[in-house]
């Protein structure tokens, strides 16, 4: 049985004032939210905020980026170390907005996936096509290459207590939801390509969904066999929304 997780990806949103509000109410609230694991990534520079606000809670929280190196000359990177000093228990590696605005390649996530991992962190792998790659018919090319990225670096073992999130790009910030076929279609894929290598693996390899998931959908999205949770960006902003998708995994 694989526990849902809810993650809100905070992006590049927030003031010190605005998160102490968004945690006030998700604390208020979380006692609702009787199944999912949940979970909240903010910039890095608010992280130690985050902590002390919810050290103790049932709320985890993570990175929304890491660096592959340990230390030293990389200027604007942040360590899996330094995470790991401010209690991040979760790392989102390949998010679409790093691999097309920062040129991130399959290779330099995979990396990152297995430096997370290494170091203790929980990494949440995204992939997913662009608008084109549907209508051209290469969704599922375009997510086995970029899962094969990081299985070709380490071994389909890498993935066991991973998390994937599928996104696909024209649903990320645009109020375009894929329908909970689309998704569904999506997540039996890539748990059916790891089962071909280690059916274990597969069964316990949580796989979730991201793009414009709102309370109004998520409960849809979530019923579907092989959807185990949401990776949240809008929605996580707002915490009555953000505990609506929470509450659906119940
Ligand atoms: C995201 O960027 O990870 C995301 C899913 O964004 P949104 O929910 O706003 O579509």
């Amino acid at each position: 049985m694989r526990q849902p997780l809810v993650a809100g990806n905070w992006k590049m949103n927030g003031s010190r004032e605005s998160i102490r509000a968004l945690l006030d109410g998700l604390k208020q609230g979380i006692g609702q939210v009787e199944v999912a694991e949940v979970a909240v990534c903010p910039p890095f520079i608010y992280i130690p905020d985050v902590q002390e606000q919810l050290q103790g809670t049932a709320i985890a929280w993570g990175g929304q980026d890491v660096s592959t190196e340990a230390s030293g000359a990389y200027t604007g990177e942040i360590s899996t170390a330094m995470l790991l000093d401010f209690g991040c228990r979760y790392v989102i590696v390949g998010h679409s907005e790093r691999r097309s605005y920062h040129g991130e390649s399959d290779q330099l996530v995979a990396k990152k996936y297995a430096a997370a991992r290494a170091a203790g962190l929980i990494p949440i792998l995204c992939v997913g096509e662009t608008l084109e790659e549907r209508e051209g018919g290469v969704t599922e090319q375009v997510v086995a290459r970029q899962l094969d990225a990081v299985i070709d670096l380490e071994g389909v073992s890498a993935l066991a207590g991973g998390v994937i999130a599928y996104e696909p790009v024209w649903a990320i910030g645009t109020g375009r939801t894929a329908t909970p076929e689309q998704a569904q279609e999506v997540h039996a894929f890539i748990r059916g390509r790891v089962a071909q290598q280690d059916s274990a693996v597969a069964e316990g390899l949580r796989i979730l969904y991201g793009g414009s998931m709102k309370p109004g959908n998520a409960a849809e999205l979530l019923a579907k066999p092989d959807i185990d949770g949401g990776l949240i960006g809008g929605a996580s902003l707002q915490a009555e929304d953000f505990l609506g998708i929470c509450t659906a995994a119940n």
